[in-house]
C-alpha cells in the first residue's frame, strides 16, 4: 500500500467532480519540510516555531530566527509559508521564559498572551519573519487569539516591527498577509467580527475541540469524548467557515482533523479548499480526496444539520465514500 501511495506524490489533488483542494504541510523544522516536499505538499499551512525556542538556554536572536525562516521560505520556492508566532505555554514549556506556576496552564499564560505581554520577545520574532518575507511567499499567523482587541494589539506591535525595519533599511514584503488561528471558541463565535480585520483564518481543531467540549486532548481516559462529530463542533465549524466565506477571506484547517479521512467529507461539504496536515497523513488523505465528490459531500453535510448525535453523523459521512465510487 505504501508503494501505491508513493505514486500519488505528483498527482494533482482534485476531487471526482474536478475541485482542486490544496494540501499543505504542518511542519516544525527544516527536516520536516524536506519530508513534506518529498510527499508533494503544496506549501506549508502551519510552521510551528516553538522548536526554535526549545533545547536552549536563552531566547533565539533575530538573526538566528531569520536564517531559519528564510531557509524554509526559499526551500518552498514560491509556494506559500504560514509562520505561526510563538505558541509557548500550555503543554509547551520553554524553561528560560519563566512561565508562572499555574493551576490551569491551558487556560493561562499562553501563546499570543505571552507575546503581547513580552513585547520585545514578540517583535524580535516578527522582525525575523518580516525579513524572511523578502525571500519567499510568507504569511504571519497569530495563535490563540480570543478577541478582536487582541488581534489589533498584535498588529500594533507588528506595525512597530515594520517601522523598525524601515528605519534600518531592511527589505520585507509590505503586503504581507496576517491571519488568525481560530482555536478558541470565543474566536470562532465572533468569526464574523474577526473576518473583517484578518487576511485569512486557519482553524486549529486540536485546541478548538478541546476547549469547546471541555475535553483535554491528551487525556486518554476521556479520549472517547474528543469527538469531531459532536453537533456543537459541527455548528461552530460551519459558522466559522461561513463567516470567512461571507467576508471573502480564505479559510483553511490546520488541526489534526484536517488529515483525517473520516472528516474529509465535512470539509468538502463546507467548501474548504485548503487543508494543512501532518506529513504522514498527506498521501492517505489525498487517496481519499481523489475518490470524493464535493457535490455529494455538500448534500450530506446539509443532511447532518439536524442530526442529534455523532454516531448518526459518522454513519452519514461514511456513506459519502460508499456512494461516490
Ligand atoms: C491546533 O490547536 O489545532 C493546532 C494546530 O495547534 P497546536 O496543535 O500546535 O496547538
Ligand atoms: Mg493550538
Amino acid at each position: 500500500h505504501l508503494e501505491s501511495l508513493q505514486q500519488l506524490v505528483d498527482v494533482p489533488s482534485v476531487t471526482l467532480d474536478g475541485k482542486e483542494i490544496e494540501l499543505k504541510a504542518n511542519i516544525s523544522s527544516v527536516k520536516e519540510l524536506e519530508q513534506a516536499l518529498k510527499t508533494g505538499a503544496r506549501g506549508v499551512g502551519l510552521f510551528r516555531t516553538e522548536f526554535l525556542y526549545m533545547d536552549r538556554n536563552s531566547l533565539p536572536p533575530e538573526e538566528e530566527q531569520f536564517e531559519v525562516y528564510k531557509q524554509v521560505a526559499e526551500m518552498l520556492d514560491g509556494q506559500s509559508l504560514v509562520i505561526r508566532t510563538l505558541d509557548a505555554g500550555g503543554d509547551k514549556d520553554i524553561h528560560y521564559i519563566d512561565l508562572p506556576e499555574e493551576e490551569n496552564p491551558f487556560l493561562g499564560y499562553r501563546a499570543i498572551r505571552i507575546s503581547l505581554d513580552r513585547e520585545e520577545l514578540f517583535k524580535t520574532q516578527l522582525r525575523a519573519i518580516l525579513r524572511a518575507s523578502h525571500y519567499g511567499h510568507v504569511k504571519i499567523m497569530y495563535p490563540f487569539i480570543s478577541s478582536v482587541q487582541e488581534f489589533r494589539e498584535a498588529n500594533r506591535l507588528l506595525e512597530q516591527a515594520k517601522q523598525e525595519l524601515r528605519e534600518r533599511n531592511v527589505p520585507f514584503d509590505e503586503e504581507i498577509k496576517v491571519g488568525i488561528m481560530i482555536e478558541v471558541p470565543a474566536a470562532a463565535m465572533t468569526a464574523d467580527l474577526l473576518a473583517r480585520e484578518a487576511d485569512f483564518f486557519s482553524i486549529g481543531t486540536n485546541d478548538l475541540v478541546q476547549y469547546l467540549l471541555a475535553v483535554d486532548r491528551m487525556n486518554e481516559h476521556i479520549a472517547h469524548l474528543y469527538d469531531p462529530f459532536h453537533p456543537a463542533v459541527i455548528r461552530l465549524l460551519r459558522q466559522t467557515i461561513e463567516a470567512a466565506q461571507q467576508c471573502g477571506i480564505p479559510v483553511s484547517v490546520c488541526g489534526e482533523l484536517a488529515g483525517d479521512p473520516k472528516v474529509l467529507p465535512m470539509w468538502l461539504g463546507f467548501g474548504i479548499e485548503e487543508l494543512s496536515m501532518s506529513v504522514k497523513t498527506l498521501l492517505p488523505l489525498k487517496e481519499r480526496l481523489l475518490k470524493s465528490s464535493v457535490e455529494h459531500s455538500r448534500r450530506v453535510v446539509e443532511d447532518i444539520r439536524h442530526c442529534t448525535g455523532s454516531d448518526e453523523i459518522r454513519r452519514l459521512l461514511e456513506q459519502c465514500y460508499n456512494n461516490s465510487h
